[in-house]
């Protein structure tokens, strides 16, 4: 079990430590929903006023003329986070929301011919890609009941890949799986589950939204046919930040199914022809002027990514979720506490879930105690100790300010109920 002494050992001994005085941290805050919403950072916060700075002066000139010229700022945030993704550059596009960017690929990947006609998601996936997937459906004239299966969870925490492969057939045309599971952190074996539904014949599309920034992908090596993302979670890329998209290369050919002017060959969008001509870049699956505010703070954010490696962000955070789990075990089982992410380091995101049949209202204490957690429905406290900016230290407080919250008993005076923000 970390002690204090050991923990600040391992900060003072932390290659990459130094990244924290890069982001705006509140005294004394102990900010763990950056799997929700990433803290600001000093480099996004420049390139976001940069671009304010060009369009006071430049007006329209700043899509050609500015330094970070808007017309190809999605390329270039792409050439960043491709390595980033385990990408080439031209397989990723910075475009739009999540939930859309999934409309787009299901309007290109879902072919159902003959049989091959279900998709097959997940029962504790995010809700927006199931509400996705059915209104999908609906509006292509087809039955989700008859067009959806549905993998089951034994626990409603995790899901096993055995199952999800035993629950492949010859009628699935696609598969569709979150990265990392929004709520008990598991990480799915991506690169298995891809092979899985390859033999079968299915494509196969990843909502990386919580494993995007907080785990390794190799997402052209694995051959997965598509995949989608948000960048205001690990990313750090502000609120509602344009959100990424990942087309494999195999598919870039073939084009989108929904286009628009911005998915047009960029040499030649402004010949402004009524004839469509796709780039031959993921970015053909943008559609419309993209949200530069948006995204221009995603260059200083994935500069940060670039600089410490995916790989030693990946260690500090298992070396972080793993002593927060410890300490919950050793310190909080006696209040009733459990751990609801997978124990082995390899099968869990940049998050922890701690379970507790009070845990809303304790949600609410530990807010009081200035802790930033969240909750989630119906028994789960999210805690990301990301490592850009959470110090093994942090983790410690974290768990001696939940202590305290019990011993005292100060969450009582909270009804058991959540927010309409959770
Ligand atoms: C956060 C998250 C989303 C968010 O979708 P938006 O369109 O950005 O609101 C989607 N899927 C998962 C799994 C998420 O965790």
């Amino acid at each position: 079990m970390l002690t204090r002494e050991q923990a600040e050992k391992l900060d003072r001994n932390d290659p990459i430590g130094g990244m924290r005085d890069r982001f705006y941290i509140n005294n004394g805050e102990l900010y763990m929903d950056g799997n929700s919403l990433g803290l600001m950072s000093k480099d996004a916060k420049e390139y976001i006023d940069t671009s304010l700075e060009d369009w006071k002066k430049l007006g329209i000139r700043g899509w050609m003329e500015a330094d970070q010229n808007w017309f190809y700022m999605a390329e270039r945030l792409s050439k960043c986070q491709a390595p980033l993704m385990g990408a080439k550059p031209e397989e990723i596009t910075i475009h739009s929301s999540t939930t859309l960017n999934l409309h787009l690929l299901l309007a290109t990947f879902y072919k159902p011919v003959g049989q091959r006609r279900k998709i097959l998601v997940d029962s504790l996936n995010f809700p927006t890609d199931i509400y996705a997937v059915r209104s999908f459906l609906e509006q292509a004239g087809l039955d989700p009941e008859d067009h959806m299966v549905f993998v089951s969870s034994e626990d409603g925490l995790t899901l096993s890949e055995d199952n999800i492969v035993s629950n492949l057939s010859e009628e699935v045309a696609l598969v569709l799986l979150p990265g990392v599971l929004y709520r008990s952190g598991q990480l799915l074996d991506m690169k298995t589950l891809v092979k899985a539904a390859h033999a079968c014949g299915a494509y196969i599309g990843l909502d990386l939204s919580h494993s995007a920034g907080a785990v390794e992908h190799n997402l052209h090596e694995w051959g997965v046919d598509f995949a989608f993302w948000c960048n205001y979670k690990y990313f750090n890329g502000g609120p509602g930040a344009a959100a990424s998209l990942f087309v494999h290369e195999m598919h870039l050919k073939n084009g989108p199914a929904l286009a628009g002017w911005f998915g047009y060959r960029k040499d030649k969008q402004f010949n402004l022809a009524l004839n469509f001509e796709a780039s031959t870049t993921a970015s053909a699956w943008e559609v419309g002027t993209p949200h530069i505010l948006s995204m221009a703070g995603l260059m200083g954010a994935f500069k940060q990514f670039e600089t410490c490696g995916m790989a030693a962000l990946r260690e500090k955070s298992i070396l972080l979720t793993q002593s927060l789990i410890e300490l919950i075990d050793e310190r909080l089982g006696v209040y009733d506490f459990s751990v609801g992410s997978p124990r082995n380091p390899e099968k869990r995101g940049g998050h922890v879930a701690l379970v507790h049949k009070e845990a809303a209202r304790i949600n609410e204490a530990m807010k009081e105690a200035g802790i930033i957690p969240d909750y989630r429905e119906p028994n789960i406290i999210r805690l990301a100790p990301v490592p850009l900016y959470t110090r093994f230290v942090d983790v410690v407080d974290l768990v001696d300010r939940i202590e305290k919250i019990m011993e005292t008993g100060a969450h009582l005076k909270f009804e058991n109920k959540r927010g309409v923000v959770a």
